[in-house]
């Protein structure tokens, strides 16, 4: 490895600043004089998205051919850490063959709403599961020479105006559920780097905010690689550097890497900060091109084999009424619904892969039980949710004729896209009448999904099974067959509730808020954790998934009834396969306060496994936890705390079917400084409705709400979207102009996911996003200019921008 210090020592202020941007889109910039090489960096996460164009421009169809692996919401599902694992090297062979250096993912944002966009990319509405896997995808990654990215850091839960939006969000529930799940992964397998989010946390943008990037990210968990901006999102860049945040992308940005230089020179900012950023991004630098080798190839056939057992254990078989599944190789299958053919695979947005070859569960089905076993009939069409009478007509003449009939059913792509959240939560109408109607003339309906977050079942109890195969990647066709089949015996569980409607989701209220605040009113009771705690009956709940065998648990031990928190405790059970096939068992821990005096969730999954296990075979499991299972963050201590009591130690196959407990008595350490609910009635007493009075989350958060108005001429700063500077000529001008450009770029694309995208993305662009499409023809200066004129002060503004493209030329 290079000397650093020697280099540091050798470069300019200048040069020191302009590591601070990117190269282009896509890589780190070099100094050749220096021997300072670029680097490649590309999207991620469930598989590599390296654009082959031109890499100083936004490209959205072009990608080098990839092994799609599942989404996230599928590898979530598996609960299967070392499998998640062999996904992350697969991915960093995959990165080596194109040499990329770090590739940006795992996305560990909550899913805090079913509606969010770009649920698909994200794990769990659960942090200890979200941090589980994203640690174990990370050590995968980075066991073989190539970076991550965490992302996105942090509290972005949602794609409506992400790139401004505020999220007001209370310090326990910000370091209960929003922060935990980046704080395992980081403490446990320091990713390379971690991305900023675009969004506000507190009324702070997430890139320069001091606590989240300096005094937690750096100082308390010790994070040893580059903070970088999510594309776009740099808003103040000195004050970004002062936080730790290192890398802007895109890039180059000479305006704003000027800015670090001036602020130098200025004493506005020590050299010395500059200088342990620039350490870093060298750092990573070096180490990842030591490990380039394009040489490097790996097998295709290999990864997507990989793929088809990941996705086969993602898949999740929420209901299996009468055993109708798995279906015998003699059976007449009646195989409906368009997404048997046209596979729903990924999601749409800086994620989307092009997958080299993608199987498909009608094909799949063939292969396995013979071309004359199964009768195909679209049901439905992708392109509008309307009934079409003669597609239905034909599939149900397809089911009568059947043994059994198979539905393919599933979100369409424009409703996962990033950049967009979902509207409500059901499936297109056309999709749901079918199956309602399949029902009606046969009696052995099976539904297979392919979505990347939850919908409602209104069919629920007419059909007899329902297998969730998520958007399982480019070989989910196959996965979901090999299940039909029983071929693969299905061992995925929720990594998220189903709720029966949107109305019962806890931020229903709250989601997606805007114009400039979304407020997390429903504090730490998200997912199960408000479920649970009001009781509300749910379509699945957290944890939930069958198989074709059945488990037994005994034996259950505490190896203690009274623990000081220092001390671990010892959680031991055995678990048996009590059927005829091997399967595989996710058995999960939760944690349940018995009375506490802070306000809890009833209760939290604290320790996971899953276990392969032959017909009659058994295995005992030990779990170990230590005080952060029993802990709350105390707002008052600034740290964990654990209170004295008694806890209930829960173990199942679900968060709702619990099939052991015991209790532990915990003595705490600091009992004094735990907080009074009885001054927060709402937290207190928790409303089945989860509306939170205003007050109440006033006072949880310790400060008044912040204003909730869109901005109006004369208070535009370079922060407001363009969709609500129209109240000026100028900003309507500027919108249409942009939205114009738009649609010229996108070209022969212009029905394509990422169009819809770009699209929608283009009117919640704040201001000072313009850069990010104009480049270096806009500066600083400029945009000041154009700001005073959309204010109303034509003549100031315009004198500010011709002084400013003085300066420029
Ligand atoms: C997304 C990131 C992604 C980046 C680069 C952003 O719009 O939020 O997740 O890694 O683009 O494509």
């Amino acid at each position: 490895m290079q000397n650093i210090s020697d280099i540091l020592a050798q470069m300019t202020l200048e040069e020191k600043a302009s590591l601070c941007s990117g190269g282009d889109f896509w890589h780190l910039k070099g100094i050749p004089h220096l021997g300072i090489p670029s680097i490649l960096i590309t999207d991620g996460p469930h598989g590599l998205r390296k654009e082959d164009g031109d890499p100083t421009q936004i490209g959205l169809d072009h990608t080098a051919p990839a092994t799609c692996f599942p989404t996230a919401s599928a590898l979530a599902a598996s609960w299967n850490r070392e499998l998640v694992f062999e996904v992350g090297q697969a991915l960093a062979k995959e990165c080596k063959s194109e040499g990329v250096s770090v590739i940006l993912g795992p996305g560990v944002n909550i899913k805090r709403s079913p509606l969010c966009g770009r649920n698909f990319e994200y794990f769990s509405e659960d942090p200890y599961l979200s941090g589980g896997i994203a640690k174990t995808y990370i050590h995968g990654v980075q066991s073989l020479g190539i970076g991550t990215s965490l992302k996105h850091y942090a509290v972005n839960n949602q794609e409506y105006r992400r790139m401004t939006i505020n999220a007001v969000v209370d310090e326990r529930a910000l370091r209960e559920i929003y922060l935990a799940g980046f704080e395992i992964a980081v403490k446990d397998a320091q990713p390379w780097t971690v991305m900023g989010a675009y969004n506000q946390v507190n009324g702070t943008y997430a890139c320069e905010h001091p606590d989240l990037l300096e005094a937690i990210l750096q100082d308390e968990w010790d994070h040893q690689g580059l903070a970088i901006t999510d594309w776009g999102a740099m808003n103040q860049r000195v004050e970004a550097l002062s936080a730790g945040l290192a890398v802007e992308m895109p890039g180059p940005n000479p305006g704003n890497d000027a800015s670090i230089a001036s602020a130098v020179k200025a004493g506005k900012l020590e050299e010395e900060v500059l200088d342990q950023v620039v350490e870093k991004i060298l750092l990573l630098i070096f180490k990842a091109h030591e490990n380039i080798d394009e040489s490097f190839q790996y097998d295709r056939d290999e990864h997507h084999a990989l793929a088809r057992r990941a996705a086969g254990e993602g898949a999740v078989l929420l209901k299996n009424s009468r055993q109708v599944l798995p279906l015998g190789k003699e059976i007449q299958v009646a195989l409906i619904g368009e997404m048997a053919r046209t596979p729903r695979f990924q999601g749409a947005g800086s994620s989307l892969v092009n997958p080299y070859r993608v199987e498909s569960i009608y094909e799949e089905m063939i292969k396995i039980a013979g071309e004359e076993r199964i009768r195909f009939a679209p049901g439905y069409s992708l392109d509008k949710e309307e009934v079409d009478p003669d597609l239905l007509q034909d599939a149900l003449a397809t089911a009568r004729d059947a043994d059994l009939v198979v539905v393919c059913a599933g979100l369409p792509e424009i409703f996962e896209i990033e950049g967009l959240d979902r509207q409500h939560m059901a499936l297109p109408e056309d999709q749901n009448q079918l199956i309602e109607t399949l029902t009606g003339v046969h009696d052995q309906v099976v539904v297979v999904l392919s979505n990347g977050a939850p919908v409602e079942m209104p069919w629920i109890d007419r059909v007899q099974a329902v297998l969730e195969g998520y958007l399982g990647g480019q070989a989910g066709g196959g996965a979901v067959a090999d299940i039909l089949y029983g071929i693969t015996n299905p061992s995925g569980k929720l990594a998220e509730t189903f709720p029966f409607r949107l109305e019962d989701t806890p931020c229903d209220d709250y989601f997606p808020g805007g114009p400039r605040t979304v407020e997390y009113r429903e504090s730490l009771l998200v997912g199960y954790r408000f479920y649970d705690s009001v009781g509300k009956e749910v379509l699945f709940p957290f944890g939930h998934g069958l198989s074709y065998t059945s488990f037994a648990y005994s034996d259950f031990f505490l190896s203690a009834a009274r623990i000081d928190e220092q001390e671990r405790l010892k959680v031991s059970l055995t678990v048996k396969n009590t059927g005829e096939r091997m399967g595989k068992e996710i058995v999960q821990l939760y944690i349940s306060p018995v009375e506490p005096t802070a306000f809890r969730p009833v209760k939290e999954l604290k320790a996971f496994t899953k276990l392969a296990l032959g017909p009659g075979e058994e295995k005992e499991i030990v779990f170990e936890l230590d005080r952060r299972a029993f802990a709350h963050y105390s707002t008052s201590l600034k740290d964990w705390q654990v209170e004295s009591g008694e806890y209930q130690v829960l173990v199942g196959a679900s968060s709702r079917d619990i099939r052991c407990q015991g209790s532990i008595w915990i003595q705490g350490r600091s009992d004094h400084a735990i907080p009074r609910r009885d001054r927060l009635p709402a937290y207190l007493n928790f409303p089945a409705n989860a509306r939170i009075p205003r007050e109440d989350f006033e006072h949880l958060l310790g400060r008044p709400l912040p204003e909730n108005l869109a901005e109006e001429k004369g208070t535009y700063t370079l922060n407001t979207p363009i969709n609500d500077l129209r109240g000026s000529l100028l900003g309507r001008l500027l919108a249409r102009y942009l939205h114009n450009q738009v649609e010229k770029m996108m070209g022969d694309h212009s029905q394509s996911p990422n169009a819809i995208m770009v699209r929608s993305m283009i009117g919640s662009l704040p201001l000072r996003g313009l850069a990010l499409f104009a480049g270096d023809r806009v500066n600083p200066g400029m945009m000041e200019g154009l700001l005073t004129m959309m204010n109303g002060h034509f003549f100031q503004g315009l004198i500010k921008i011709l002084r400013s493209s003085r300066n420029q030329r």
